[in-house]
């Protein structure tokens, strides 16, 4: 079992995510503030740290400092706003990857699995047979679709139609571009296939398939896929 160690002062948002953490199944210990963090880092032996930048006495940025003196081990910060951000990177302190509050536990989830698998090694291999936006993945190789890191069952013609929305993210892709590329054949009659596949696709990737958050409805055009 992976161990998480979150050191965050704000014991509300700490609470939750252990919850989360822990339903995912992760091992999770807690500190309130940094030099508690820093003790657990020693003692604990976390295999990630999601890590606050505003903690009362001893800040983020020096714990990340401190903690990447000796170890290499994954961490994740926390930031308020986006202006940290520019601090985080900016400084070059060695976090692995970043967070802003206020934050959708999901995606921290994805995160935190995402930087665990970088880790692990492996990342140009894997890097070159998944495509993945958001909380939507799919594997070239193994034909396979995994939302929120949960694999789906999907019949191919959805799948070459979610390839394509993966490739090309933020575009407008008209239907005849979608029904030509996806099984081929004319345009004509073929448009109320495509709106099946569509509503099937969503029931199987979107939280709300009516109100859908990727495959948007572009009107007189086609379909479009944005990632949050
Ligand atoms: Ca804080």
């Amino acid at each position: 079992m992976k161990k998480i160690l979150v050191i965050e002062d704000e014991r509300p948002m700490v609470e939750a995510v252990k919850f989360s953490l822990e339903k995912e199944g992760f091992a999770v210990d807690m500190a309130l503030d940094g030099k508690t963090g820093l003790e657990f880092f020693h003692t604990a032996h976390p295999d990630l740290i999601l890590l606050d930048l505003m903690l009362p006495g001893m800040d983020g940025l020096e714990v990340c400092r401190l903690i990447r003196r000796e170890s290499a081990v994954p961490i994740i910060m926390l930031t308020a706003k986006d202006s940290d951000v520019d601090k985080i990177v900016g400084l070059e302190m060695g976090a692995d990857d970043y967070v802003t509050k206020p934050f959708n536990v999901r995606e921290l989830v994805a995160r935190v699995r995402a930087v665990l698998r970088r880790s692990a090694g492996g990342e140009d291999e894997y890097a070159a047979n998944v495509l993945e936006r958001g909380n939507i993945a799919i594997d070239m190789e193994r034909h396979e679709v995994r939302v929120d890191e949960r694999v789906i069952e999907i019949p191919p013609m959805e799948f070459r139609l979610l390839e394509l929305f993966l490739k090309n993210p933020g575009k407008a892709l008209a239907r005849e571009y979608l029904i030509a590329k996806a099984w081929g054949g004319d345009f004509y009659g073929q448009t109320k296939t495509l709106d099946v596949h569509i509503r099937r696709l969503r029931e199987k990737v979107e939280t709300d398939p009516a109100n859908p958050a990727h495959i948007k409805t572009v009107r007189g055009v086609g379909y479009r896929f944005d990632s949050p």
